[in-house]
């Protein structure tokens, strides 16, 4: 061990194997792991080495995908036997949403480029896996990728990679300390001192503890966790091949072969919590105490699934504990504030994610971002509200217990919630508002009479025509809309206009003007669809979306330039907007005479009793203001606007009523048309880009993709014959049985009446006109592309 490396990775884990082994692949050779005991000492040894393709985020998907056909590899690399045993598998459905729903996920599948899945019967199931009953089973999908792996083996194969790229791996050496200096970490440990300039955290069932020497405080939990492998099985013995591995949803159950006999896995619906605040230093390889009473249903589920396993014994339980994030998501990346400290930490499904989380986390080290949109396991995902132990409780538990229930799109689940409330929730609650969660925030939907009750549904929700009716409201005559759930950051300074020219690619607004503002990567990739106010005061804002927040101030101090202060307003500055052809009248009644606010002006004015600061844009394409108040002034703001609006037809409207109109304006969001994934000139984003300035981030590759052949794929807007069911995200597009692009997000027109959806698809087939396919929960569907802005093309009502 030396006293200085470039990089040292905490935690000889899958995770922290698989990290360390792709940061000397991609040419990082001074790079040293410290395991606290010997490999796998944490979650890794004992784990069921599954690995199957299914997740519920595709980009998670496809990097599970990479892992799959990265174990090969590093055996061969290594010349460690990884045990990988490629049986295929199958996940099945036992109630007919879930059937539905697994074949809207295949096609999920097809989007994404993985394309080794089939759908099979309840026959063919029991064909592939002889042993198991079929009853109750409705179908399945298989996976040719899909098996499993001897779990010492691969971490140890990880490692021997590693150590032929140049890595270096010290065992039986715990860190006791971590201090920041001027140029990295100084790394205390057991056995000496090291000096480095970034430290990873992939300290597993410890991630909580390395974290805090740090001053992180990670929002992860351990939980237990069972299998059992079985006594030999005969008609297992029988078989000339190995039965797949086979997720049984509604069984709450996944199992393999295990020699001659079965390992089957349980999802408890009653989780337990596992040293919330991290193992103890001494733990290592020991497992807790089985508990069949907790797990007694599924269990019986299993052995109706798996009729063998009543004639055989257990030959083995386990029952450990691994981690979890709030939505089960690994966190990785940079922390904020921490430069050179880097997480790996919270990946449930190590064997299966591993290799995807060290691939992206080390190009983020070497290169300053991941190839993938990895934002659904970036650590800045959570904030600080995120480090509560109950909330980290609720919602770990939550995800952990529902691992194998379907979550509809429209379902709302409760753990953590409420916890973020704008000031005027009380009284909108009281009004009907229906609620959604967002960054810990409470976020309206739509407004119901009390005895409405929303059915969670893959379909149309029962919600429809109440959504249609606020859609109404505000084409016809004014909606208010609670915009608490904006992100806002005020920029000052001597340097704050240079700054901001530096790091949006678009023109800045004059004074008293807001403006679009792409925000891009140096690769040319979206950063940010932010909106740049200038109050004409020397004070700027950057509004976007509220779950974005640590994201986007991590990627402003990353991009920071002197004499600029950035302060994010986002929790104290909260607001209304209006939007329709009356919300002008309803503005003039309470404000101190006429509004004379251009499009996309923005002013300080008296909004009755409050000093708002007001601009004219509305995402819903109509005649629309945003009045941003104080949090203390978030009440008495709404009750002026719906007294002052009172005959003019005003209507408390939600977010679901926004996302139908801004699609038929063809207006994209974050997280749907605009990904880190996608560049500016493929979602249509360059038109606000300013070429003429000299120099911002992103410039040369957005100029390189102008100046070449242009995008291979752009954002188009399609009309689709839906019938019951809309496109909602990741759907394939077709023509002639080839696809030809995904939907980015979709829904119904309730102003139109027809279905629409946006799309990225081959550049060559982004004509107007052009006739298409989407499949829509699993049914192929007729789709045209037509010109963008179904309403109102000329957008005369936006700037009326
Ligand atoms: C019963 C069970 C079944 C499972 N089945 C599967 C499955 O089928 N497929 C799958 O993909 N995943 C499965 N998992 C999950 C899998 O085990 C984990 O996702 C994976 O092991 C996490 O790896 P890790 O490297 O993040 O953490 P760990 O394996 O916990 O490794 C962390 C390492 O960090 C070291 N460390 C901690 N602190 C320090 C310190 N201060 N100094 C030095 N070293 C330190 C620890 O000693 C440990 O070795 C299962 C888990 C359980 C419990």
């Amino acid at each position: 061990m030396k006293s200085h490396y470039r990089a040292v990775v905490i935690g000889g884990g899958v995770v922290g194997t698989s990290v360390l082994y792709h940061l000397a692949k991609f040419g990082w050779k001074d790079v040293l792991l410290i395991e606290r005991s010997v490999l796998t000492a944490g979650s890794s040894w004992h784990a069921a080495g599954g690995i199957h393709a299914l997740n519920a985020d595709p980009n998670i998907a496809a990097l599970q995908a990479y892992t799959i056909d990265l174990l090969p590899e590093i055996e061969k690399e290594s010349g460690q036997s990884i045990g990988l045993h490629m049986t295929g598998g199958m996940t099945l459905a036992g109630t007919p949403d879930r059937w539905e729903w697994l074949q809207s996920a295949y096609r999920t599948f097809q989007s994404i480029g993985i394309d080794d899945c089939r759908l099979i019967t309840p026959e063919e199931a029991g064909e592939l896996c002889p042993i198991m009953s079929t009853d109750g089973i409705l179908g399945g999908m298989w996976a040719d990728r899909e098996g499993y792996v001897d779990t010492t083996g691969t971490v140890h194969a990880y490692a021997g990679a590693a150590k032929k790229h140049g890595a270096e791996i010290v065992e039986n050496n715990r860190v006791l300390a971590l201090n920041q200096t001027a140029n990295g970490w100084e790394v205390v440990t057991e056995k000496g001192t090291i000096q480095t300039e970034h430290v990873i955290n992939a300290a597993g069932l410890w991630a909580k503890q390395v974290g805090r020497m740090a001053g992180v405080e990670l929002p992860v939990s351990p939980l237990n966790h069972h299998y059992l492998i079985s006594d030999t099985i005969p008609e297992l013995e029988a078989l000339d091949f190995e039965v797949p591995m086979t997720v049984d949803l509604e069984g709450f159950t996944y199992m393999r072969q295990d020699q001659k006999g079965i390992l089957l896995g349980i999802y408890e619906v009653d989780h337990e919590h596992w040293m919330v605040d991290g193992a103890p230093w001494e733990y290592g390889f020991e497992l807790q105490q089985e508990d069949t009473d907790r797990i007694e249903k599924e269990l019986i589920l299993g052995f109706e699934r798996y009729p063998a396993l009543q004639h055989v014994g257990v030959k083995t339980w386990v029952n450990g504990a691994f981690t979890f994030s709030p939505d089960g998501n690994p966190l990785v990346g940079p922390v904020q504030g921490k430069p050179g400290y880097w997480c790996a930490c919270a990946v449930m499904a190590g064997f299966l994610q591993g290799g995807g989380v060290g691939k992206s986390l080390a190009e983020w080290m070497i290169h300053g971002e991941p190839e993938a949109d990895v934002f659904g396991m970036d650590v800045s995902r959570y904030g600080d509200f995120a480090q509560n132990k109950r909330f980290i409780k609720e919602t770990t538990g939550q995800f952990y217990s529902r691992r194998f229930i379907m979550t509809y799109p429209n379902e709302q689940l409760p753990a953590g919630r409420p916890l973020k409330m704008a000031p005027a929730y009380s009284d909108m609650t009281a009004a009907g508002c229906r609620w959604g969660a967002s960054y810990g925030l409470e976020v309206p939907l739509y407004f119901a009479p009390e005895s409405f009750v929303e059915k969670p549904s893959l379909k149309r929700s029962n919600a429809f025509d109440i959504v249609a009716e606020e859609c109404r409201a505000v084409r016809e005559d004014v909606g208010v809309l609670d915009i608490s759930g904006f992100s806002r950051f005020e920029v000052t300074g001597e340097g704050a206009e240079a700054w901001l020219d530096h790091v949006m690619a678009s023109k800045l607004p004059a004074a008293g003007r807001a403006r679009l503002a792409p925000m891009l990567s140096d690769e040319g990739k979206m950063k940010g669809d932010l909106t740049v106010f200038n109050w004409g005061d020397g004070t700027w804002w950057i509004m976007g979306s509220y779950y974005l927040r640590d994201w986007h101030k991590r990627w402003f101090a990353d991009h920071m330039l002197d004499n600029v202060a950035v302060r994010d307003l986002s929790d104290g500055t909260v607001g209304f907007s209006l939007s329709g052809p009356k919300s002008t009248m309803v503005l003039e009644r309470v404000t101190d005479g006429p509004v004379n606010l251009p499009f996309m002006g923005c002013g300080t004015m008296d909004v009755g009793l409050i000093r708002a600061k007001v601009g004219r844009l509305s995402v819903t394409g109509e005649l629309g203001y945003e009045i941003h108040c104080s949090a203390v002034e978030h009440i008495g703001l709404r009750k002026q606007l719906l007294k002052a609006g009172a005959d003019l037809g005003i209507k408390e409207v939600g977010f679901n009523a926004l996302l139908s109109l801004r699609l038929e304006k063809s207006f994209g969001i974050w997280n749907a048309e605009f990904t880190q994934g996608y560049t500016a000139a493929e979602t249509g984003m360059d038109r606000w880009i300013d070429w003429s300035k000299a120099a911002f981030v992103g410039r040369d590759a957005a100029m390189t993709e102008r100046d070449g052949n242009g995008p291979a794929r752009r954002l188009v807007t399609l009309e689709v014959a839906a019938d019951g069911a809309d496109a909602s995200g990741y759907e394939p597009v077709w023509t002639g049985g080839k696809m030809v692009g995904f939907v980015t997000s979709g829904g119904f027109g309730h102003t139109m009446g027809k279905s629409y959806a946006m799309a990225l698809v081959d550049a060559d087939l982004a004509a107007e006109g052009t006739d298409l396919s989407v499949h829509i929960v699993g049914v192929e569907r007729a789709a045209k592309i037509i010109a963008p802005s179904p309403y109102d093309p000329a957008g005369k009502a936006m700037r009326s």
